[in-house]
């Protein structure tokens, strides 16, 4: 099973999938297109799957990394849905990514603001998330249960909050992914490992019955790949692909704080929104040290950018609201980083934040299979239900979907240095062995030897794909800058 990415790789696979017809051309190499791809490569199917620039290139690199769930469904009533979820956020922490995928604690702070009914209210909520859990059948040793905290404890776990008023806290805990964009290129190089082709700066320019055009973005070189479906999986650019397809994208944007500016943080928040009775910004400490303050929900018109701007009003909205339970407020001149990502939502009348989450398998007249709404937690699912249709479509000679019990690379516990294994699992030795070689540190705790093993195993094309989604130092534009240098010298090593 030769799971590796990289340059030589990609070039003959190109040459094979522009000779030989695949049984599945997957487009987009988001979570959800990755997921189609390994679901349809571990059933037996012969596999190409193509993304116009990266792996994860897309939302899947903008999100909040929660696998949750499904709380919120709940409270909206869409008891399925939720339990969709919390099934996932079980087969991930369990079986298919422990090594990605942790339980981390939240705490929402009983300040002032926060009623005795509303506090009573949000830990019901909380119960039923743990009830959740329970019909998903994950055990409480990988998901412990909600609790309440006196002030003391909770002021422990999260020391920047304002001690004046403070009642205590509701903990409660959920799933979270070290990074989406790993867990997008685990899924990718999985499915390579069952024999897909993934091919990565390859333009879809049009879909139809028996393939697609596509475009080398490296060469210019147009050529088709024959397919006996395709599985369209591009996200919130479905549409352009597929015109019978409406989105609603809605923008959604985090900040990003370096550690020092919520000093000792132990779990993340859920900081009540003023005004709304059960809407929360989140407040997400991360492995490395820094912080993310999210998200906002806006919906976009107009025509869909590569990587969606952040606006200043998204910025001091969510520092206002972040502002409300802090001893110390962050000011804007701590923002160190922000980014935003859009949903995929699909078009419906109501305010996008309470558009459904589900997601949905459509065929199109010409019999192109789009796949899309839903979330990172749901990727498997959808990917399942999506292939389930391509098989129906054609016939195809393809078992029952078993991605449920397929582990990710990494996902085998093998040991190495502790700060490795967090982020490449049983892979984390043979990524010491480079770091031993080239152990120069380029930025937010990472050594040059990690952007080699990038380069070499997981398909980093340029410094881009370095900087912005293999790690995630460019986050922070200054860290970014100052580990270009090292990104371009992993090339030549
Ligand atoms: C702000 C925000 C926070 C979120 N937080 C969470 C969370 O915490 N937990 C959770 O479970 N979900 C979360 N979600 C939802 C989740 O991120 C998305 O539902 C999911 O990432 C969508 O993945 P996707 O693969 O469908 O799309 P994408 O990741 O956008 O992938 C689509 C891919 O298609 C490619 N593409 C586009 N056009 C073409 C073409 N013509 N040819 C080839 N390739 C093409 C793009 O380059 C892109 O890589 C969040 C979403 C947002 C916006």
């Amino acid at each position: 099973m030769n799971t590796s990415l990289n340059a030589a790789r990609r070039l003959a696979d190109l040459e094979r999938v522009r000779n030989t017809a695949v049984d599945v051309l997957v487009v987009g190499l988001g979570a959800t297109g990755a997921g189609v791809a390994l679901d349809a490569a571990s059933r037996g199917l012969s596999v190409a799957a193509v993304d116009a620039h990266d792996l994860a290139f897309g939302t899947s690199r903008w999100s909040s990394k929660m696998i949750h769930g499904g709380l919120r469904y709940l409270a909206k009533g869409q008891v399925g849905v939720a339990h969709e979820s919390a099934v996932e956020r079980g087969i991930l922490l369990s079986r298919t990514a422990p090594h990605l995928v942790k339980a981390a604690p939240y705490l929402m702070p009983l300040t002032p603001a926060v009623s005795r009914g509303q506090a009573a209210l949000v830990m019901t909520g909380y119960r039923m998330g743990d009830g959740l859990r329970a019909a998903a059948r994950t055990p409480r040793r990988l998901l412990p249960g909600p609790s309440r905290l006196p002030a003391a404890r909770a002021r422990r776990l999260a020391p920047p909050l304002r001690a004046d008023g403070l009642r205590g806290g509701l903990l409660s805990w959920d799933g979270r992914l070290v990074d989406d964009a790993r867990l997008v290129v685990a899924i990718a190089r999985t499915a390579a490992g069952h024999g897909a082709r993934i091919l990565t700066r390859c333009r879809a320019l049009e879909l139809h019955r028996g393939g697609a055009q596509v475009r080398d973005e490296l060469t210019g070189e147009s050529f088709t790949i024959r397919a006996r479906v395709v599985v369209n999986a591009a996200g919130v650019w479905a549409g352009q692909l597929s015109p019978d397809i409406r989105l609603r994208p809605s923008r959604g944007t985090h900040l990003v704080l370096r550690g020092e500016a919520l000093p000792g943080l132990r779990a993340g928040l859920h900081v009540p929104i003023p005004g709304e009775s059960n809407r929360f910004a989140l407040v997400l400490p991360q492995h490395d040290g820094r912080i993310y303050v999210g998200l906002t929900d806006e919906p976009v018109d107009g025509p869909v950018p590569d990587v969606p701007e952040v606006p200043e009003q998204d910025v001091s909205a969510l520092l206002a609201v972040l502002n409300t339970v802090l001893e110390t407020a962050v000011d804007r001149s701590q923002v160190a980083g922000a980014y935003a990502g859009l949903r995929p939502l699909l078009e419906a009348e109501g305010r996008t934040a309470d558009l459904s989450r589900r997601h949905a398998v459509l065929t199109s007249p010409d019999e192109v299979i789009t796949v899309t709404g839903g979330k990172l937690t749901t990727y498997r699912r959808m990917a399942q239900d999506a292939v389930d249709a391509a098989v129906r479509l054609r016939n195809l000679p393809a078992g029952p979907c078993v991605t449920h019990r397929v582990p990710l690379v990494g996902a085998e516990p093998l040991g190495g240095p502790s700060g490795l294994v967090e982020r490449y699992g049983g892979e984390a030795a043979a990524v010491h062995e480079l770091v031993k070689l080239h152990p120069e540190p380029v930025g937010a705790g990472r050594a040059l030897g990690e952007l080699v093993w990038a380069v070499r195993h997981e398909g980093a094309l340029d410094e881009a794909d370095l900087l912005d989604r293999r790690t995630r130092i460019g986050l922070i534009p200054e860290d970014r800058e100052a580990a270009l240098a090292a990104a371009r010298h992993a090339f030549t090593l």
